[in-house]
């Protein structure tokens, strides 16, 4: 039996929140290591663009650049946007613009594979990395968590931080409960080109249907997130890329001209999960694992940078084998988290409900929403991650 090693924190799941988390911990001086399933491919410019591609928004910007990872990631291919168009088929309208928000973007739209890769990049040489890895074996203590890993290798950490997205095994092998909603939809995401070139601009249709967003890239085209009920979504990903071009030209009612397919379909079921709790003695659950929403409103994995960021400040100056100091700090980090997530997450899921159920009511309420300054305003602090509640680094 291979003798066990100790670490400040282990972190399992190496998408975009374990690898900020394991980053960022790292620069505070601990001993970190990272477990995932498995590696990511590394991004480069020549390959096609990844189809997972997320609005990054301006408080994430700030914790990446934390992560010494935006410069290059910016200085590649994001598509920034600097106003955002909400309407729905049944009238009413909504529009944001940066400047009146003192900001000179409101987010970005940048591919997955980018960002993993450049965090990835800095983990190299910050963090001790296991993958291939899989658990085996995970015991959970009042001051540690231990592990063993199906090669057999054994693990002590006195942080466990569990970032392995909405199907986390460690939320499932500590029996934290979730609160789910199934949405009965799927999210189709392509690349589109549209005849009239999408220039910064981030716009989100209600249709009957569902939600449909084109997000622009930063070359004219756009990346679609199109929610539809799931029987028609799966009609719709045997249709021929000239039949798809031809419904989405007639659901955007030529807006944007006639609009043709520019990569393959993807297609991702949704749902709303909400972990009951988000700390289990020294155990966090972060991003995914935590908490998924509908992507309406491009929240997802930034809710997830939230989280790292609000650790990271609650663990600033705290030793991790100070027993109290450590749970005063998880405990307010799990309580300010799971209230705003919450929070967050019910807010839009109530949008959801409310364009599915009565889209004429939810028209009028984003014309009511474009007449009243404050309630704009704040709408666009929480999408854009610099509340007064957010973390300081998203805020600075
Ligand atoms: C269609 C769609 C569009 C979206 N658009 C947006 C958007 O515009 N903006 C936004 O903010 N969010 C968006 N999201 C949400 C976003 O995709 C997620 O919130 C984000 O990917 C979650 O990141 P994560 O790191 O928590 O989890 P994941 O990305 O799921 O990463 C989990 C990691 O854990 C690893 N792993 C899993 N299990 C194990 C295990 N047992 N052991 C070791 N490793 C393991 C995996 O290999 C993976 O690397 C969208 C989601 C969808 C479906």
């Amino acid at each position: 039996m291979s003798a066990e090693r100790d670490f400040d924190v282990v972190v399992v799941g190496g998408g975009l929140v374990g690898a900020s988390a394991a980053v960022m911990l790292a620069q505070q001086g601990r001993r970190v290591m990272l477990l995932d399933r498995q590696r990511p491919t590394v991004w480069s410019s020549e390959n096609q663009r990844d189809l997972r591609v997320f609005a990054i928004s301006p408080g994430s910007a700030r914790l990446l650049s934390e992560c010494n990872v935006w410069d290059a990631i910016s200085n590649s291919r994001a598509g920034a946007y600097q106003q955002m168009q909400i309407t729905t088929s049944a009238g009413g309208e909504l529009a944001f613009h940066a400047h009146q928000h003192g900001l000179r973007q409101l987010g970005w739209i940048v591919e997955n594979n980018l960002i993993q890769s450049q965090l990835w990049g800095q983990l190299d040489n910050l963090v001790e990395i296991t993958a291939p890895a899989e658990i085996k074996q995970l015991i959970p203590g009042d001051r540690n968590t231990r592990l063993e890993l199906s090669d057999g290798s054994r693990i002590r950490a006195r942080l466990l931080l569990a970032a392995d997205g909405g199907r986390s095994t460690v939320r499932e092998q500590l029996g934290i409960a979730t609160s789910n909603r199934d949405y009965l939809q799927r999210a189709l995401v392509a690349e589109l080109q549209t005849e009239i070139p999408n220039e910064g601009v981030a716009w989100q249709i209600f249709l009957d249907t569902g939600p449909l967003a084109l997000l622009p890239l930063g070359d004219g085209r756009s990346s679609m997130v199109w929610s539809l009920p799931s029987e028609q979504a799966e009609t719709a990903l045997q249709w021929e890329p000239e039949k798809l071009g031809a419904e989405l030209t007639l659901a955007s009612n030529n807006r944007f001209g006639p609009i043709k397919l520019a990569s393959r379909v993807a297609g991702f079921p949704l749902q709303l999960q909400l972990a009951k709790q988000m700390r289990q003695g020294r155990v966090i659950l972060l991003g995914d694992a935590a908490h998924q929403v509908h992507p309406l409103a491009g929240q997802g994995v930034n809710l997830g940078f939230q989280d790292v960021a609000g650790l990271a400040q609650q663990l600033t100056g705290i030793e991790l084998q100070d027993s109290d100091a450590m749970d005063a700090a998880l405990e307010k980090f799990e309580r300010w988290r799971i209230s705003e997530n919450t929070l967050i997450a019910r807010g839009i899921d109530g949008i959801q409900r409310l364009f599915a159920d009565r889209p004429g009511i939810g028209g009028i309420g984003l014309s009511m929403v474009q007449r009243f300054w404050p309630l704009k305003d704040r709408f666009m602090q929480h999408a854009c991650g610099i509340h007064p509640n957010a973390p300081q680094i998203c805020r600075r």
